[in-house]
């Protein structure tokens, strides 16, 4: 038996949105742009995703633009606006205003723009792994064009306070930019409520296909292409249109509309007793980001002194799949920036694991979880030098 607890990394393709989007390959091949009924029917298609997803995110159709998946919807946002809002004729600075949680989507596309003489406030966060909207009204400036802050994030799964930021920017008049990738599927999106002027979303977070997401745009919003092509998507992003995938996410989006009714309740009740039983089976092993703003199916958990790398192998040598708030990069295993922002030591941060749970998730994976995780953390604290002092005795 195996058990899947990586669904914030990716989630299979649902049944019906493999079969929604199968004739589109091979039968249904046109392009959406050609006059002839091949292309036409290819059009239709791509317009009854597009409502689809304006419905998920309560937007109006023209208002979705189709990109290659998350990180380009995030990319078309930050880099479009700042290009949109020319600097000030006396050769007054550009400012954005994010936070320190985001992912790099975002955070690597801030640096960028720092290279490129942009201004970029990072608004730290609590502990709790939640940002205080007092914190971003104090990062605008006079010259603040954007603000960029996550609904959900993908490694805590903590709910941000979204609605008061886009009053807040609303407000200040600063365009305000939502990645709702980690949210999608897991709280309701409305566009109008979260005041977001930007949103994006991924399909194969929402269980459709990889390399497909959308932007929503509100209407009206400086944007400026990125990509320079042809007319597509009311020249907002040039490029053939992904038929099938655009047909998939849109099928994605109207199941994980549907499925908010029971969907979230059901994982939050596995998630809980899952966080439970290694709570109470394991001794020193903490909870991070706050337990009550969190999405229904995530739980990050640092097991002290067990390595998180080594664990993530060692579980997946017993069929467990969940990841480690650390990513290799050049060599060294760097820790995560969330976690570092929540306070945690570059230790603990590297000795966590990420468990997201979805919509296949079973009981009797966390069973399998239950039964296996205390003994794997037990052997690896049992070999590992940082363990004495920093794990209680049990
Ligand atoms: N934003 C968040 C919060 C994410 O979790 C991810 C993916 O992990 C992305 C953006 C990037 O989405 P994609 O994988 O579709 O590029």
């Amino acid at each position: 038996m195996r058990a899947y607890f990586d669904y914030n990394s990716t989630t299979p393709v649902d049944r019906e949105v493999f079969d929604a989007m199968a004739p589109y390959f091979a039968d249904a091949f046109g392009n959406a742009s050609s006059i002839h009924s091949a292309g036409q029917r290819a059009r239709m298609a791509v317009d009854r995703a597009r409502e689809s997803v304006a419905t998920f995110v309560g937007a109006k159709p023209s208002e979705i633009v189709f990109t290659s998946g998350g990180t380009e919807a995030d990319n078309l946002a930050i880099f479009g606006v700042v290009a949109a809002c020319r600097p000030a004729p006396n050769g007054g600075r550009r400012h954005v205003v994010t936070t320190a949680i985001e992912h790099h989507a975002v955070l690597n596309s801030c640096q960028e723009l720092e290279r490129q003489g942009v201004a970029v406030t990072y608004v730290p966060v609590g502990r709790d792994g939640v940002v205080d909207p007092d914190d971003i009204r104090r990062a605008f400036r006079p010259d603040t064009v954007l603000i960029s802050v996550m609904y959900a994030n993908n490694e805590l799964g903590t709910i941000q306070p979204v609605e008061e930021i886009g009053r807040i920017a609303a407000e200040a008049d600063v365009v305000f930019h939502c990645d709702a990738v980690q949210a999608a599927g897991k709280i309701p999106l409305d566009v109008n409520r979260l005041g977001a002027d930007l949103l994006s979303i991924s399909a194969h977070k929402i269980y459709g296909p990889k390399g497909v997401g959308a932007l929503y745009v509100r209407t009206g919003t400086p944007l400026a292409p990125q990509f320079h092509g042809g007319h597509h998507e009311r020249d907002r992003r040039p490029g053939t249109e992904n038929v099938p995938g655009i047909v998939g996410l849109g099928k994605a989006a109207e199941l994980a509309r549907a499925n908010l009714a029971g969907e979230p309740a059901r994982v939050a009740a596995l998630r809980d007793r899952l966080e439970r039983e290694l709570l109470s089976a394991i001794p020193s092993v903490r909870r991070n980001g706050d337990a009550a703003r969190r999405v229904a199916n995530t739980t990050n958990l640092s097991f002290a002194a067990a390595g998180g790398e080594a664990l993530v192998i060692a579980l997946d040598l017993q069929g467990i799949a969940c990841s480690t708030g650390a990513a290799c990069s050049s060599g060294a295993v760097e820790p995560s920036h969330v976690l570092l922002a929540i306070g945690l030591s570059a230790d603990q941060a590297r000795s966590s694991l990420r468990f997201s749970l979805g919509r296949h998730t079973t009981a009797d994976e966390i069973d399998l979880a239950a039964a296996i995780i205390p003994g794997i953390v037990g052997r690896l604290r049992a070999l590992s030098p940082l363990a004495a002092g920093t794990v209680a005795a049990g």
